[in-house]
């Protein structure tokens, strides 16, 4: 069949085609009802790649998208990762860390594997997730960036009854914000150098917040430091150093703001202060918790919802997503 998809080209270069799609044996026909542009959506059009991948050939972009079953009308978020299930990674339950995975809108593999910003995919099973349709695409194509944020707390060991910070209010940070509530939280602290960044992470749960470029309550230093857990959301050097001086020995401190090249930062001040410092790579069976905690209201995104395009208005769509001071999150329907 044909189908239209949203391609990037190269730097700055994106349009709408038409392509065949083929349905595999073992695959099912997906009709696309929303997808989410994302950071390295963003990127790829910007820069043409994303990091260290950079486009060989032109690929479909999107990762967070959600649709229906063409043959029955179930509604679906679909799982942009497919990982071999067979390599050690897999085996021991970390498939996010699967030498072998086919990532939707990626580039780190050639051929690139395309992305979900098309009216119709061919996906395994394993990459569907039902949810009641009676939820808003608005709502469920927040899925995939909420699983990164549910992720972001499991390798932190959990907020239970934790004091919290999170620096970078952006979309993946006002989403951790929203899930460290969800997941009992005692106080959840925000930071951001944007005014509007800061009110919509208190829309998000955040008890308070602070400008960085204002200055953090003394407190936070105090003692060795405040927060049980820490989560660098912007990829900030800044920020990161907010997070090795406001974090109380002992604590957590959780990197899942993305930033290309070498950092400079405080070793003896981590190492003396046993600072548990992780990673965040996307998810693994976080995607599902993620569908279930949209289900069930447990994490409420729109704020967070700038405006959803037609896909045929990708360039538009586009321009307003990497517009730092006026988008959060931008959508595409189709
Ligand atoms: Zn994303
Ligand atoms: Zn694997």
């Amino acid at each position: 069949m044909k189908v239209e998809t949203v391609k990037v080209y190269g730097e700055g270069a994106v349009g709408v085609e038409s392509t065949s799609l083929d349905v595999g044996s073992d695959e099912v026909l997906v009709q696309v009802t929303r997808g989410g542009i994302c950071g390295s959506d963003i990127h790829y059009y910007q820069h043409g790649g994303v990091g260290d991948f950079k486009l060989q050939h032109p690929m479909t972009l999107g990762h967070e998208v959600i649709g229906r079953v063409a043959e029955t009308g179930q509604a679906v978020a679909i799982n942009p990762s497919l990982p071999c299930g067979e390599c050690s990674y897999c085996e021991a339950g970390h498939s996010n860390q699967c030498v072998d995975m086919q990532f939707f809108g990626s580039a780190m593999r050639n051929p690139h594997v395309n992305g979900g910003f098309s009216q119709y995919l061919s996906v395994k099973h394993s990459q569907i997730v039902p949810y009641d349709e009676s939820i808003s695409h608005d709502v469920m194509a927040f899925a995939e960036p909420l699983a990164v944020a549910i992720h972001a707390i499991s390798q932190s060991g959990g907020v239970l009854g934790k004091k919290v910070l999170v620096t970078g209010c952006g979309p993946i940070g006002c989403l951790i914000i929203a899930a460290c509530r969800a997941a009992g939280a005692i106080e959840v602290v925000g930071s951001d150098v944007s005014d509007r960044c800061r009110d919509i992470a208190a829309e998000m749960g955040a008890d308070s917040s602070f400008s960085p470029i204002e200055g953090a309550p003394e407190l936070y230093s105090q003692a060795k430091g405040y927060f049980d857990v820490s989560f660098e959301a912007s990829g900030a050097i800044q920020a990161f150093h907010s997070c090795i001086d406001f974090t109380r020995a002992k604590g957590s401190l959780v990197l899942v703001g993305m930033r290309p090249g070498m950092v400079d930062f405080p070793l003896t001040k981590c190492l003396a202060k046993e600072i548990n410092m992780s990673g965040s790579f996307r998810f693994t069976s976080e995607f599902k918790t993620a569908v279930k905690w949209l289900e069930a209201g447990k994490v409420k995104p729109l704020p967070l919802l700038t405006k959803v395009f037609p896909y045929q208005d990708i360039v538009e769509a586009l321009k307003l997503a990497e517009d730092k001071n006026s988008a959060m999150k931008v959508q595409l329907s189709f």
